[in-house]
């Protein structure tokens, strides 16, 4: 009998694992799900959901979207390290491929234990399986979806997607990642306008009768400036003038001058700021006879002031938030993890020069440590002192822990199933990632998070041992005997 469920765990996950379901490619992922559902027979009552592409479905007796226990896993795996990976390969006793830990072996026992259940309670509610495709990359449109936006709510969901070694996880770290940018608004646009007035040109003597075409100058350029004055950003030089006239008593009759408009790109356009001077010209006499090419520019001060403000956040946030280390690993840890400067583009898409600088941080805490809110309070007053600001849309995580009750009955039903078919004690242990568990936990679902013994997940080498899988089997029959 053992050699027979063996076999079957070995056939089934190395099936699933030949279907290189990564979370991205959806529908190998639902090819795998139609693989569970097809093992668990005709006799059962099945339910599809979809949210952004990526497919879950509910297994049972019946549809019980309230029902006391849930077992849940996923489907996805993460990148390959080399195609070979989804040739899984039996040594040693172990299972080699991608997703053999994480967590198709994991899935076959549920599903061997499960049909059996479902063969032996055919009138049982109270038990459903419920699979995902979107685990690794969060399990938004997975678990959270069917969770919060479809109303499912086991009183306890079984996820053997933990740490080796049986392993119970009462508590994972919360994560939460923000997205701040630091903006520079010191984006200058500039271009020299070539302009000229003429005048009748006469002696100084006759200055009352002659209009002198300096004065036009002055007029347009005394304008330019009350107008720059109304809106920061915008400023006015002039960086050339000339009369061409030498003699001192003779009004000239011609003055040619250069006036450089420095604007901001992001308020105004060349052609508005053209207009702006068109206008001011025609009424002071004076014409634009050529303009050079507009240069866009960024103060290279500003750049370094942006890149300043986010090392100044990331470095008050750490004195608070970063206490985790090797000796004292289960503390809150804040790292920065992605810093970039963005190029701003014009109106056209046109790329301008760099005008925003973004980071983004990674915090995970132990939920008993801290709370969200106080982080996120704290994160927005440093922000706020630094020029820096959260982009709310881009942040995720939302502090969405997972904590484990240890005195919890259904907690401890598991724990005896598996200290018995073990024959030893099984140890509770706290988990620095997170897992679909947190969703559940968020709606208020207990979590049972544990694991057969794996290897290398996520990495080149992942692999799960058989024999773990089969006693993990067997304690998942007693655990679910329970239930009938
Ligand atoms: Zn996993």
């Amino acid at each position: 009998m053992t050699n027979s469920v063996r076999e079957k765990i070995i056939d089934l996950t190395r099936s699933m694992c030949r279907v290189p379901s990564v979370t991205r490619d959806t529908n190998l992922s639902l090819q795998v799900l139609q693989m569970a559902l097809e093992y668990l027979g005709d006799n059962v009552e099945y339910k599809f959901f979809e949210s952004g592409g990526i497919h879950s479905i509910i297994i049972g007796n019946t549809i019980n979207m309230r029902p006391k226990l849930a077992l849940n896993g996923h489907v996805d795996v993460v990148d390959a390290d080399s195609p070979d990976q989804f040739h899984p390969i039996i040594k040693d006793g172990r299972i080699y491929a991608r997703g053999a830990a994480d967590m198709k072996g994991h899935v076959a026992v549920m599903l061997l234990a499960f049909k059996q259940f479902l063969e032996e309670n055919p009138d049982n509610n109270d038990v459903v399986l419920f699979l995902t495709g979107d685990e690794e990359t969060g399990g938004f449109s997975g678990a959270q979806h069917v969770i919060k936006n479809e109303g499912f709510r086991p009183d306890v969901v079984f996820i053997p997607d933990g740490l080796g070694s049986y392993q119970i996880v009462t508590s994972q770290k919360a994560p939460h990642h923000f997205h701040v940018v630091s903006e520079s608004i010191d984006t200058h646009a500039a271009c020299t306008f070539h302009l000229v007035s003429y005048g009748p040109g006469a002696h100084v003597a006759d200055s009352f009768k002659a209009s002198n075409p300096v004065n036009n100058l002055v007029n347009v350029y005394m304008q330019l400036k009350l107008m720059c004055a109304k809106d920061p950003g915008l400023t006015v030089e002039m960086s050339f003038v000339d009369t061409i006239n030498r003699a001192g008593n003779k009004i000239p009759s011609e003055v040619y001058s250069d006036i450089c408009m420095r604007w901001l790109p992001k308020k105004h356009s060349l052609d508005e700021i053209r207009g702006m001077l068109e206008k001011v010209c025609s009424e002071g006499r004076c014409d634009i006879v050529s303009e050079d090419e507009c240069e866009i520019s960024l103060d290279a001060a500003a750049l370094d002031r942006c890149i300043n403000n986010m090392l100044l956040v990331y470095e008050s946030m750490r004195e608070k938030y970063a206490k985790g280390t090797v000796d004292n690993p289960w503390a809150s840890t804040f790292e920065l993890d992605v810093l970039y400067d963005e190029p701003d583009k014009d109106d056209k898409g046109e790329v301008l020069t760099s005008s925003s600088v973004h980071a983004e941080f990674g915090w995970r805490w132990p939920l008993e440590q801290h709370r969200f809110e106080d982080g996120m309070a704290d994160m927005e007053e440093i922000c706020a002192e630094n020029s820096c600001k959260i982009d709310i849309k881009r942040s995720h995580g939302d502090g969405d822990g997972c904590y484990t009750d240890t005195n919890s009955p259904y907690v401890n039903k598991w724990k005896t199933a598996m200290e018995s078919e073990l024959g030893r004690t099984v140890e509770f242990t706290n988990s620095h990632g997170s897992s679909d568990g947190r969703h559940f936990y968020k709606f208020g679902s207990e979590v049972i998070l544990t694991s057969a013994e794996i290897d290398n997940y996520h990495g080149a080498n992942e692999s799960v041992d058989i024999d773990s899988l089969v006693t993990l089997h067997n304690a998942l029959c007693a655990f679910l005997s329970t239930f009938a």
